[in-house]
């Protein structure tokens, strides 16, 4: 290793004078460079040369190193807690905005607030695990009620092929009993035809009487036979129609059981689980619904899109449970605020939105603003602690060539015109004035 010529007294000078700025630079940047800084300021009051503060300087030199690495540790924790939280945050809005069964509604809500606690390193592990295992236990509910319906429908057509049969049963003895009353028909014509025969015959009343009476017998027999056969042909169809109905009671109540199951089920898709309004896939059911009446009618029909003022503060300042009354308090309000022919819904997050059949724009305005302001002085409170709650509301009426997604962009563009211009206002699309969403 070769040694540095020892400096010549202007580079010693200019390196004395770096050490100084290099020391005030350094004052009060960091606690650990502390003590060393005011040994050396001792060291140079007293007269030191610089080759005197070598010890010094080389112990600042490993405190800095010291301090970098300590400053990148700190930094990797940063950008971990920072991925946690936003993982922590995609996890509760996937919850938030998934309806699951009933069943899962307990575990859904212990890990929402789970997900929304103070959640450090240790426990994250923990949430992830669980939220893991509530989707796999979801997902395997939905391929057994899968399976529990393909069960059930292969059992129905089973069913129904026995049904069949006994319907075929049931003809067969028909056909059997429609024969015999032909050959029956048959024979008594054949009996009748040689009677009349043997009466042409007979030139005696008395042969003419055993012939007759013979022919009498057999018809007679004939008669009681056919009688007897059809009477076990009519307990046998009467069997089969017995069973035949038995089984058809068992399937009607098995397939009303799976109607209403599957009602239920559907039903519950549509519904938000927190505020019990229809979630956004009941919305686009009924947009669709409402645009093609708006297309063959041509009666006005408005959108509307409101969203909770400053909401993250609610659940910053409050927690989540507050966040989630205020959910749903607004969803309240204006469900019940609005007409019976109206539709509200829950969009998403702190989003929901409305349509308003046959109503003009300025009428939608004055509703909107009426809501409004009901919920601005609504005295929502929680825990005795008062909240200040307001909610801003963009709005578009359908015009000619619009598709419903057109609409719903052109109302939250009002809607965030409405948040650029302070909140707590209502706002309705105007073509020229709103710039394009960024
Ligand atoms: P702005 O006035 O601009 O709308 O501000 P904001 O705070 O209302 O809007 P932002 O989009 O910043 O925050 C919305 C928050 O809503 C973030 C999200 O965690 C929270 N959130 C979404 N869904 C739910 C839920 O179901 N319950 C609760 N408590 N909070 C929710
Ligand atoms: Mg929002
Ligand atoms: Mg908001």
């Amino acid at each position: 290793m070769s040694t540095l010529p020892p400096p010549n007294p202007d580079q010693e000078k200019l390196l004395y004078k770096l050490v100084i700025q290099f020391l005030i630079f350094c004052q009060g940047s960091h606690k650990l460079l502390e003590p060393h800084l005011l040994q050396i300021g001792k060291r140079l009051k007293s007269g030191a040369v610089l080759t005197e503060l070598a010890p010094e300087l080389q112990a600042i030199s490993k405190t800095l190193l010291h301090i970098s690495k300590q400053t990148d540790l700190d930094k990797k924790d940063k950008d971990a807690d920072q991925q946690n939280n936003y993982l922590l945050q995609r996890i509760d809005e996937l919850l938030a905005n998934s309806d699951v069964p009933l069943r899962f509604q307990q575990q859904k809500t212990v890990l929402r607030q789970r997900v929304k606690s103070n959640v450090d390193d240790q426990t994250f592990n923990k949430v992830i695990d669980s939220a893991m295992a509530l989707l796999v236990d979801i997902k395997d509910y939905a391929v057994s009620e899968q399976k529990d319906i393909g069960g059930f429908l292969t059992q129905l057509s089973t069913q129904l092929g026995e049904l069949e049969q006994h319907v075929e049963i049931v003809g067969q003895s028909s056909q059997r009993s429609f024969d015999q009353r032909q050959n029956l028909d048959l024979e008594i014509n054949q009996q009748l035809g040689d009677i009349k025969d043997n009466t042409h015959q007979a030139d005696e009343l008395t042969t003419l009487k055993t012939i007759t009476g013979d022919h009498l017998d057999r018809l007679m027999m004939q008669l009681m036979e056919h009688k007897q056969q059809e009477g076990e042909r009519q307990q046998q169809a009467q069997q089969q129609i017995a069973l035949m109905s038995e089984k058809l009671q068992a399937l009607e109540i098995e397939t009303e059981a799976l109607r209403t199951k599957l009602k239920i089920e559907h039903d519950r898709a549509l519904r938000d689980t927190l505020t019990g309004l229809p979630n956004r896939l009941a919305y686009k059911d009924r947009v669709e619904m409402e645009a093609n009446r708006w297309k063959r009618y041509q009666a006005p029909l408005s959108l509307l899109v409101w969203d909770i003022d400053y909401f993250k503060r609610i659940n910053d300042n409050y927690g989540h449970k507050a966040g989630d009354k205020t959910l749903n308090l607004v969803g309240q309000l204006l469900l019940n605020n609005c007409r019976s022919t109206d539709f509200v819904a829950r969009y998403g997050g702190e989003e929901f939105v409305m349509l308003m059949p046959n109503t003009q724009t300025c009428q939608t305005l004055a509703m909107a603003e009426k809501v409004r302001d009901l919920i601005e002085h609504c005295g929502f409170n929680y825990n005795g602690d008062k909240i200040d709650l307001t909610i801003s509301c963009g709005i578009s009426e359908f015009t000619s060539g619009d598709q419903h997604d057109d609409v719903f962009v052109r109302a939250d563009r009002a809607l965030y015109q409405a948040k650029q211009a302070g909140r707590n206002r209502c706002v309705v699309y105007q073509n020229e004035s709103i710039p394009p969403a960024v």
